[in-house]
C-alpha cells in the first residue's frame, strides 16, 4: 500500500520557533510545571487540543471576504443554513457561538430540575450546562467503552439495557431528551455505530423522548462506520452522515471540531415550539437568530467546511494519521486507548511511568518530560483534572486513570511533525525512569488543572 500524503498543499505558513532543552526547562519552571501558563510562541508541536486549532482552506478565506455582515437577514447566514439543512436535515438551524452555547440555549429551554439526561458519555461542558439546571447527566456508555487497553470497534455505543432500564426508573416526563456523543470525546474519541444510533432511536420514539446527537466528530463518526459497520463501505460519508442525523429530532454541534473553522456552533432541531423558545433565548444571549453570535463571514467559512470535512481523501487522511501515530507508540511499547480514537491518541501515563506513584501525577509528570525534551505540549487527563484533595485525610484522591492526550489539530501538522513527535517518545522510553513526580504548591477550589502550580518531587 501507498502512504496516505496529506491531501492538501500548503499556501500559507505560520513559522515553528525552535527551542532547545534548556531554554524550554526555564519556560517550565516559569511556568510552575502547568502547560496551561506556556506562552504557545514557546511551543514547537501543539498537541493540547484539536477545537478550534484547525487550518482553514483557500475556499474558506474566500468565504471570510464573502461574508456579509448585515445585521438580519444576511445572505451568508442563508448559505449556512441551507449547508447545515443539507446535512443534518433537521428543520431548524440557530447559530451560536460555540458549541456550550447551543447546550446551554437547548438545556434552558428543555430541561427541568431533577431531570436526567442520558448519553454515552457527557462532554464535560455539556455536563455542566446539565448540571447547571440542576438536572442529572448520565453516563451509559458499553461496558467495553471504560477498559482502556481492550479492543472494539464502536467503544462509544450506548448500553441498550442500562438505557431502558433508565427509562423504566425515571419514567419519560423526567427525561426530557437522550444524547449520543459521536464520536465519543470522553470516552477517547471512540465511534458509536448506525446499528446503536437506529436502536437508541427506535427507544426514544417508543418511548416518545426526543433524541439529540451532540455532533462534534459527526465526520470523523461517518467514516469509522464506513471502515468498520458491516453494509457501509460502498456509502459516501455523506449519506453516511444523513443516515445517522435521520434517525435523531435534532443536534449540538461545535464548528470548532468538525467544520474546520476556528469559532462557532449551532443548535439544529425540528421541534418548532422549542426552536421558538431557543431563539427568543438567542436574541437575549447570543444575538439576533441569522447571526447568533457570530460575524456573517463565520457563517461562510462554517458552510465551506461542512462541506470539506466530508471528502473521503481528507476523512482518511485524517484517520490514519491518528492511527500512524498511536501504532508507532505501541511499537515503541509506549501503552495507549486502544483501539485509536478520531482525533487524539491518549496514553496511560499510569502504566508508563510505574516508578511515579498516583499521587504524584504520572500523566502531569508525562507532559512536562514531553515538552522538556522536545517542546510538545499535551494534555494530562487524569488525577490533575478529575482527582480532588481531600482534607479531611489530609490526602489527594486520585482519577481512576491518569491518561495524557495528544490531540491532532485538523491539516496542520505534516507526517514529519508526527514522526518528530514518535522520536521524542522513543528517547523518554529510553529515559523515562529519571521522569520525576510532581506535587502541588497551589490549587484552585474549581478546575483547578487550569490554574495549579506544582513542584518536582
Ligand atoms: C468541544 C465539545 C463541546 C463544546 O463545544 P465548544 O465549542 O468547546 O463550546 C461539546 N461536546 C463535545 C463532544 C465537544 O467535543
Amino acid at each position: 500500500m501507498k502512504t496516505i500524503i496529506e491531501p492538501f498543499k500548503i499556501k500559507c505558513v505560520e513559522p515553528i520557533r525552535m527551542s532547545n532543552r534548556e531554554e524550554r526547562r526555564k519556560h517550565l519552571e516559569a511556568a510552575h510545571f502547568n502547560l496551561f501558563t506556556l506562552q504557545s510562541r514557546h511551543v514547537i508541536i501543539d498537541l493540547l487540543t484539536d477545537s478550534g486549532t484547525s487550518a482553514m482552506s483557500a475556499e474558506q478565506w474566500s468565504g471570510i471576504m464573502r461574508g456579509d455582515e448585515s445585521y438580519a437577514g444576511s445572505p451568508s447566514f442563508f448559505t449556512f443554513e441551507k449547508k447545515v439543512r443539507d446535512i443534518f436535515g433537521f428543520k431548524h438551524v440557530i447559530p451560536t457561538h460555540q458549541g456550550r452555547a447551543a447546550e446551554r440555549i437547548l438545556f434552558s429551554v428543555a430541561v427541568k430540575p431533577g431531570m436526567v439526561i442520558p448519553n454515552n458519555n457527557h462532554f464535560d461542558t455539556t455536563r455542566a450546562n446539565i448540571e447547571f439546571q440542576q438536572a442529572e447527566a448520565r453516563d451509559l456508555v458499553i461496558a467495553e467503552g471504560s477498559v482502556p487497553d481492550l479492543d472494539h470497534p464502536f467503544k462509544g455505543n450506548m448500553d441498550l439495557a442500562l438505557l431502558e432500564a433508565t427509562i423504566a426508573e425515571h419514567g419519560r416526563e423526567q427525561i426530557p431528551m437522550v444524547m449520543l456523543t459521536i464520536t465519543n470525546n470522553s470516552g477517547g474519541g471512540q465511534p458509536v455505530s448506525m446499528e446503536n444510533i437506529r436502536e437508541v432511536s427506535r427507544i426514544c420514539r417508543q418511548n416518545q423522548i426526543p433524541f439529540f446527537l451532540d455532533a462534534c466528530r459527526f465526520a470523523e463518526n461517518a467514516y469509522f462506520i464506513k471502515l468498520r459497520e458491516e453494509g457501509y463501505a460502498e456509502k459516501t460519508p455523506l449519506e453516511i452522515a444523513r443516515e445517522m442525523f435521520s434517525h435523531a429530532d435534532g443536534c449540538t454541534m461545535s464548528a470548532k471540531k468538525d467544520a474546520l473553522v476556528n469559532i462557532g456552533g449551532f443548535l439544529s432541531l425540528n421541534d418548532d415550539k422549542l426552536a421558538e423558545e431557543a431563539r427568543n433565548l438567542l436574541i437575549l444571549t447570543e444575538g439576533f437568530p441569522t447571526y447568533g453570535g457570530l460575524a456573517g463571514r463565520d457563517l461562510e467559512a462554517i458552510a465551506q467546511g461542512l462541506s470539506e470535512v466530508l471528502h473521503e481523501d481528507y476523512l482518511e487522511y485524517r484517520l490514519a494519521s491518528i492511527r500512524y501515530l498511536g501504532e508507532h507508540l505501541n511499537e515503541l511499547g509506549v501503552p495507549t486507548v486502544k483501539p485509536p480514537g478520531g482525533h487524539a491518541i491518549f496514553i496511560d501515563a499510569r502504566s508508563f511511568l510505574k516508578h511515579i506513584p498516583r499521587e504524584q501525577f504520572p500523566g502531569q509528570a508525562l507532559c512536562c518530560a514531553l515538552y522538556e525534551e522536545g517542546g510538545i505540549r499535551a494534555v494530562e487527563i487524569g488525577s490533575v483534572m478529575f482527582g480532588r484533595f481531600d482534607p479531611k485525610i489530609g490526602q489527594e484522591l486520585p482519577a481512576p486513570m491518569d491518561l495524557v492526550r495528544l490531540a491532532i489539530p485538523r491539516r496542520v501538522y505534516t507526517q514529519s511533525h508526527i514522526d518528530y513527535v514518535i522520536e521524542i517518545f522513543a528517547d523518554l522510553v529510553q529515559g523515562r525512569r529519571k521522569i520525576r513526580g510532581l506535587a502541588f504548591t497551589y490549587q484552585a477550589p474549581f478546575l483547578r488543572h487550569f490554574t495549579a502550580r506544582f513542584e518536582e518531587v
